[in-house]
């Protein structure tokens, strides 16, 4: 697989769950724990022992269908809450009484924060200090993790992005995030609080809602192939971005709570790939060709568009020791398969 050349499997030393012994009574809230990330991170913590709680909200839009399709949400401690409500987060806090807090929750999809830019700064910005002040109030000594983006770097003047690179966010999910993470780092400077930001670039999986690009192609050409669907209506496909695999960025999130002390850093594969090559490869994996399929439609242009994304997770090889183990060729296939599956089951 002559792409996957930047990406390296499990090491072997390492046994199935490193670090067992040392996180086998700790205990973790995570916030979203319903989205893509919190079922991976929440699969992870579990794995390594950790009693895991979750924060629900009552209100939630998206259900807990992740947690049930990875047979783990029996296992997760379920505490009402929401971001936006400061004394339900003291009180979640005070409940689950975590050592580990993530802070996952969000209104994370970037088209939808030009149509709901308020809620989105709410939750994506000024939820993010909330939960940070409820750490503050109920128990300052928590390592705390904040989900920062690889939009906050938006309209980028480097080739490669890394954790000194300037951010120009391009859209109101960006300056959310951009807000939620120097509140982040200010209250690590203000309080020493042990509080580190992961500047995640996209990350997807069988389980990334339909509305993000690369689960609208997977889904689509499953539909196609199963003759369920025609074609494929998207935006801008000439966008670059840096996908990885959800399952391996969760492993950093947690590396980074491990430090002895907090810091900031991007976690990203190191290629880009457009949008349009990533169909390529999606439909390429059933035996069709993108090109019969894919009808450019304007409505899915952004008022401001990031055009291209590459990151250098150097600083998190070096320090964490991590690394990304699936490549966009494997990525891919694996969620067209996955979706292959669900459609059929339909
Ligand atoms: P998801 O959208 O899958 O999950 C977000 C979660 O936040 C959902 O479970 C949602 O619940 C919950 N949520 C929304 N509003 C609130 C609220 N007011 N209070 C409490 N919970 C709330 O996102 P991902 O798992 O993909 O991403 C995890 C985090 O990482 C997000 O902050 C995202 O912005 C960030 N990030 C993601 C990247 C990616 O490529 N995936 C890249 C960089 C950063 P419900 O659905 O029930 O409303
Ligand atoms: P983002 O990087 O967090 O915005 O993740 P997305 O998966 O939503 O979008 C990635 C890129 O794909 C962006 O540059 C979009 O403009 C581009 N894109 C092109 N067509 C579409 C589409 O139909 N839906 C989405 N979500 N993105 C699209």
């Amino acid at each position: 697989m002559g792409h996957c050349s930047n990406v390296h499997p499990a090491r072997e030393s390492e046994g199935p769950n490193p670090g067992l012994s040392k996180a086998m009574s700790k205990r973790a809230l995570i916030t979203g724990v319903a989205g893509q990330d919190g079922t991976y991170l929440a699969g992870l913590l579990l794995e390594k022992g950790y009693r895991v709680f979750g924060l629900q909200t009552r209100l939630g839009s998206g259900g807990l269908w992740r947690l049930r399709d990875m047979g783990i949400l029996h296992r997760i401690t379920m505490v009402d809450g929401d971001l936006l409500d400061l004394s339900s987060l003291v009180r979640a806090m005070e409940e689950a009484q975590p050592d580990e807090v993530y802070n996952l929750a969000a209104q994370s999809f970037v088209a939808t924060s030009w149509n709901q830019p308020v809620l989105t700064a709410q939750v994506t910005g000024v939820g993010a200090l909330h939960m940070l002040e409820a750490v503050r109030i109920a128990n300052p000594a928590v390592r705390y993790y904040q989900a920062s983006s690889s939009e906050m770097f938006g309209a980028v003047g480097t080739a490669r992005q890394n954790e000194s690179t300037p951010f120009h966010p391009r859209s109101p999910y960006a300056v959310s995030k951009l807000f939620s993470h120097w509140m982040t780092v200010n209250y690590r400077e203000s309080f020493g609080l042990h509080a580190s930001c992961g500047i995640l670039f996209n990350h997807e999986s069988p389980l990334r809602g339909r509305e993000f690009v690369t689960r609208k192609v997977t889904d689509a050409v499953a539909r196609i192939k199963l003759e369920k669907q025609s074609e494929l209506r998207l935006g801008n496909v000439e966008a670059k971005r840096d996908w990885g695999f959800a399952g391996d960025y969760v492993e950093a999130m947690w590396l980074m709570l491990q430090q002895d002390a907090p810091d900031d850093y991007v976690v990203a594969t190191g290629r880009s790939a457009s949008v349009r090559e990533m169909c390529r490869i999606a439909f390429a994996h059933v035996g069709l060709e993108y090109e019969r399929y894919l009808v450019i439609d304007p409505a899915f242009y952004r008022p401001a568009e990031v055009d291209a994304l590459k990151g250098d997770a150097s600083k998190a090889r070096t320090v964490l020791g991590w690394q990304p183990r699936t490549c966009l060729e494997q990525l891919i296939p694996m969620m067209v398969d996955a979706d292959l599956k669900r459609v059929t089951q339909e």
